[in-house]
């Protein structure tokens, strides 16, 4: 499918690993122009940025950290000098710190609030006004099964993906109007360094009914449909991609 991309421009933060570097890459081979975000593995984010070039697209890497909310503006400002104009969003950056909740401490809640949920809004809030002026945009946050079942040992972390569902629910309504639509993936286990540590273990596996974990690629082609003009006409939907491990 042609999902007819080339011209538009898309940020994506956390690109330089994992699915955000799937997306970048699965965006930029349908013609999208690719702003990466990164915390600092610059590493990486250059070699995503250099396989997103080689589909012909213009590709950036920026180091960012999104809970800073004076970064994250600074550097949509900074994006949209270099490219003109900003035409999607996936809010994908994130982190975990899981403990029970009795060895969690205020700080390990925080953390991941801040990164994955706040990081998600100061992004929102800077592209926000751009895309409702030019009547156009796609926001896509990357949530989790997590979000929507809670789970043992992730409290920090499935409130903050559960808040990302409440958001994208919100700003889709208040964007609707304006051809903007905003909606969330929430993967189930996709084989990134996050969780390299579940890999083999034959007790997740058996959770899942395909009986494997998820690519960073299959994750990619969901997001750069959802992100393409085709899907106009869905707002405010969560779709889980989890090999069915959640019906
Ligand atoms: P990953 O491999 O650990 O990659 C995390 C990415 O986020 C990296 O690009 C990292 O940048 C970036 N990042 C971390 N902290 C950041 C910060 N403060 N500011 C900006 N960027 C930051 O993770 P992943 O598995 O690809 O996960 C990507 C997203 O999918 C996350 O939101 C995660 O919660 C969600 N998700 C993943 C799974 C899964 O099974 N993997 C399942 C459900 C949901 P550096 O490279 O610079 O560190």
């Amino acid at each position: 499918m042609n999902l007819h991309l080339s011209g538009h421009v898309a940020i994506v933060t956390g690109g330089s690993r994992g699915i955000g570097a799937a997306i970048c890459r699965a965006l930029a081979a349908e013609g999208a122009d690719i702003a990466l975000l990164y915390a600092s593995n610059a590493e990486k984010a250059e070699e995503t940025a250099a396989a997103c070039a080689a589909y012909g697209v213009c590709a950036k890497a920026y180091a960012c950290h999104v809970e800073n909310e004076e970064e994250a503006a600074q550097t949509v400002r900074d994006i949209l000098s270099a490219f003109g104009r900003i035409d999607i969003l996936v809010n994908n950056a994130g982190i975990t710190r899981d403990k029970l909740v009795n060895g969690m401490r205020a700080s390990d809640f925080d953390d991941v609030i801040d990164v994955n949920l706040r990081g998600a809004f100061h992004m929102l809030r800077a592209v926000y006004p751009l895309m409702a002026k030019q009547r156009s945009g796609r926001i896509l946050n990357i949530s989790s099964v997590a979000g929507l079942s809670g789970n043992a040992g992730q409290v920090n972390y499935a409130a903050s993906k559960a808040g990302l569902i409440g958001m994208t629910k919100s700003a889709a309504k208040e964007l609707a109007a304006r051809g903007v639509t905003c909606n969330a993936i929430a993967p189930g286990f996709i084989s990134t360094d996050m969780t390299e540590k579940f890999a083999q273990d034959e007790k997740t596996l058996h959770a899942i009914p395909v009986r494997r974990m998820g690519s960073a690629e299959e994750v990619g082609a969901l997001a750069a449909f959802l992100c393409s003009p085709q899907a106009a006409y869905i707002t405010g939907e969560v779709i889980r991609i989890d090999g069915g491990m959640m019906m």
